[in-house]
């Protein structure tokens, strides 16, 4: 029995074969003729020749309700991401929390090994390593990858600005968390132009890619029954995107996520399955060969858990890549310069390690140390107000080096407290910071910002621009560390009580 949307989806089908287009009997969505409201009237004439039909992407997720083989999973589900409370649309501008099992980790997953790095030296308390780093997939790599994605044009579609994400009416705090988990990860890997804005304005339940708004993607979670056709029963997921320009630049998407399957797998397999949907609405129409690259997040039956790296070894590259690719491009080959090596700035402060990661043109700070063994509130050790003193160490946009002081103090009966950055300064691109004092100063000097600790986390609640988002560390919080992001810089940071 074909559900209202396949229902839909015949009429709209029949209708269009009858008009000449040469569509599959299902599986494909049809971008109606609507009204615009450009007020751009050129615009909307170019628009309506360029509208193209948007795709259908099948198989998200996997399906296999236990006959089919199973994809050995490959983390063993050994990350939990379980870190910080219940992430609501307010905490989608954050960095990920991610504990791997009792190491705590914000940010992206780009740390390197301080034996990786050549540098070493002293800032304040903190030891600070640095150099270049082999980590990234590199030229030859993404252009093999992309060439799969490049066999029809339309499977590599970009949007051109900051794409804004809405989950349907009705969406239970538990699937907006998913969603939230996987745009913070998502953003983290993003160019800053291109990360997702969540909006709080929920959509309509159950809207067609046709009804969503250019610009924006919709996720809605739903049994199969009410959204999709049934022959998509077994489907954990899946996203489908309306395109135009000859099909390369995204302009709406809309995931839909199976309720009737979501409960059958862990936590953690519900968050790279957002991710992965995302990925499809963000950029890619397709999986990349699953042989190939058995990591990858945007593979067919993606990974069900998180490697330190987070996304998969290539995802990394991929993610960012995609949106390199001029519009007009007809090859894979026509992606620019794509260096294979990080510069990354480190710091260690006793257990704590924090630090950035530039990578073609993309900041990525992070931070990392021991999960404490209960949550701040419950340290029955701690009263009053407690600080935490150490270092910052970032790059401005411009890719020069930033250090300076971070120190944090919270009060215990609000849980709430301040983290201040002084004596901010710079130094050359991709120089290692000298000694405190040596650099010139940065902007006024310092940044500010009120903070509110929720479970072992903490992020920004007022003060300057730009989102922080920190964790305490060690069995009894000896240590905190963070990320701070802005559009004129990135840091790492860490200290300890
Ligand atoms: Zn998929």
């Amino acid at each position: 029995m074909p559900s209202g949307s396949a229902a839909r989806y015949e009429t709209r089908a029949r209708e269009l074969r009858s008009r000449g287009f040469p569509l599959s009997k299902s599986h494909t969505f049809i971008r109606k003729n609507k009204p615009m409201r450009n007020k751009n009237r050129f615009a909307q004439k170019a628009f309506s020749v360029l509208l193209s039909l948007a795709l259908l992407l099948p198989g998200c997720g996997g399906g296999g309700g236990g006959s089919g083989r199973r994809v050995p999973d490959v983390f063993h589900n050994a990350a939990h991401v379980v870190a910080g409370p219940n992430q609501t649309i307010e905490d989608a501008r954050q960095a990920p929390a991610i504990d791997f099992d009792g190491t705590l980790h914000i940010g992206a997953g780009v740390e390197p090994d301080r034996d990786q790095l050549g540098t070493t030296g002293e800032h304040g308390d903190a030891a600070v390593s640095s150099g270049h780093v082999r980590d990234g997939a590199g030229r030859d790599a993404m252009v093999v990858f992309f060439s799969q994605f490049f066999t029809d044009r339309k499977r590599l579609r970009t949007f051109r600005a900051q794409p804004v994400v809405r989950v349907a009416r009705g969406t239970s705090a538990a699937h907006t968390d998913l969603v939230v988990r996987a745009v913070q990860i998502l953003n983290a890997y993003l160019p800053r132009e291109n990360r997702m804005i969540f909006s709080e304005i929920p959509s309509p339940y159950g809207a067609d890619l046709v009804d969503v708004p250019r610009g924006e993607i919709h996720v809605n979670f739903g049994p199969f029954g009410e959204q999709i056709p049934e022959n998509f029963r077994t489907y954990r997921g899946f996203a489908s995107t309306a395109t135009t320009g000859g099909g390369i630049i995204a302009i709406a998407s809309r995931i839909w996520i199976n309720s009737n399957r979501l409960h059958q797998f862990t936590y953690e397999a519900g968050i790279s399955l957002l991710a992965h949907e995302l990925m499809h609405s963000l950029a890619l129409g397709g999986h990349p060969d699953a042989a190939r690259y058995p990591l990858s997040f945007i593979r067919h039956r993606s990974p069900r858990g998180f490697s330190r790296r987070i996304l998969g070894p290539i995802d990394r590259d991929v993610i960012a890549a995609a949106f390199e690719y001029a519009p007009e491009a007809t090859s894979a080959n026509e992606l620019g310069p794509w260096s294979d090596t990080s510069f990354h700035l480190r710091g260690d402060v006793d257990d704590v390690s924090f630090g950035v990661a530039s990578f073609n043109g993309l900041l990525q700070p992070w931070a990392s140390g021991p999960t404490p063994s209960v949550d701040l509130a419950h340290n029955t050790e701690l009263s009053g107000s407690a600080s935490w003193s150490g270092r910052l160490l970032g790059f401005t946009s411009e890719s020069q080096s930033l250090a300076g002081a971070a120190d944090l103090t919270i009060n215990f009966e609000t849980l709430r407290g301040q983290i201040d950055f002084t004596g901010l300064e710079h130094w050359g691109v991709n120089a290692t910071p000298g000694p405190v004092g040596s650099g010139q100063t940065w902007n006024d000097g310092d940044l500010r910002y009120s903070v509110i600790v929720r479970k072992n986390t903490f992020i920004q609640t007022g003060g300057d621009a730009g989102e922080v988002t920190g964790a305490f560390f060690g069995p009894n919080h000896e240590g905190m560390g963070g990320v701070v992001e802005r559009s004129d810089m990135s840091a790492g940071f860490g200290g300890t009580r």
